[in-house]
């Protein structure tokens, strides 16, 4: 994979940086994606180009189908795509079921699935051996919220990556002999600023003590593991799910 192209979508902050950040160090060319913070993403890339790595920043919110295809053409003109990580994603305030509009549940889908149904159809459409590519990696960002389902909390969330593990398991089989590899990660309880962006910022350490581990995981562990699935290494894994969460 080295001197390919990977695409993180959200790879400006959290487990997405720490997901460039590993990538480059193995040899990808890091097409870092980010929703707004253009500072964040640009300082993803300066630390990329200061260990000698390559990287490009592109804005690119995964709610639009328009952002999603002008994120893959700059990744065109950055080299051959190797891989794609599905790692933009969003949670809402704390609520019941019962509290929540439309418009939360359908901005919910429409990053958290949509977006990433839809960028791993531009990935498929480059990598697939079956349209002449040379095939590729696809890491989808679950979440054990998917097996708990997040009751009180955000059950729209949880929802969201249920969805993302089926997609996981479907997408897998379909390009399973075409040279692709799709995985999930199930990421608990990591310290990044989703849990702030949710109303919550100390969530992750609020609820560490549920966790057999004892305590939160950080974005590199996630990392770690994301780019082992993208490894060689991981060479007869896919349609699989795997849960990085001290246990939860
Ligand atoms: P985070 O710290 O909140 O970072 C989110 C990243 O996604 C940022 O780079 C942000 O870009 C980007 N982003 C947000 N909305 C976007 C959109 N609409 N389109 C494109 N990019 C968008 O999140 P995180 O904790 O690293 O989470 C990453 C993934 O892991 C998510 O899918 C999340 O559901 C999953 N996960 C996280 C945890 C956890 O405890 N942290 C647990 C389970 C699963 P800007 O900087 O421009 O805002």
């Amino acid at each position: 994979m080295t001197d390919k192209v990977v695409v993180i979508t959200g790879g400006s902050r959290g487990i997405g940086r720490a997901t460039a950040i590993a990538a480059a160090a193995r040899g990808f060319r890091v097409v870092v994606g980010y929703a707004s913070n253009q500072a964040a993403a640009d300082e993803v890339v300066s630390a990329i180009e200061a260990s000698n790595g390559k990287a490009i920043a592109v804005k690119c919110d995964v709610g639009s189908e328009a952002d999603i295809l002008a994120l893959f053409k700059a990744a065109d003109e950055f080299g051959t795509l190797g891989a794609l990580v599905n790692n933009a994603g969003i949670v809402g305030p704390s609520t019941r079921v019962e509290d929540m509009s439309a418009e939360r549940i359908q901005r919910m889908m429409a990053v958290n699935v949509t977006g990433s149904m839809l960028c791993a159809r531009e990935a498929v459409k480059r990598m697939s051996t079956r349209n002449g590519g040379k095939g590729g990696v696809i890491v989808n960002l679950s979440s054990v919220a998917a097996k708990l389902g997040s009751p009180n909390t955000y059950v729209d969330y949880a929802a969201s990556k249920g969805a993302i593990d089926s997609f996981t398991i479907g997408l897998g089989y379909e390009v399973a002999d075409e040279g692709i590899r799709v995985a999930a990660i199930r990421p608990g309880l990591i310290d990044t600023d989703i849990h702030a962006s949710g109303g919550e910022p100390d969530r992750a350490h609020r609820l560490a003590h549920m966790v057999p581990m004892k305590r939160v995981g950080t974005a590199e562990e996630i990392a770690n593991a994301i780019v082992w699935l993208m490894s060689d290494d991981a060479s007869y894994v896919t349609s699989a799910i795997l849960d990085v969460s001290g246990g939860r």
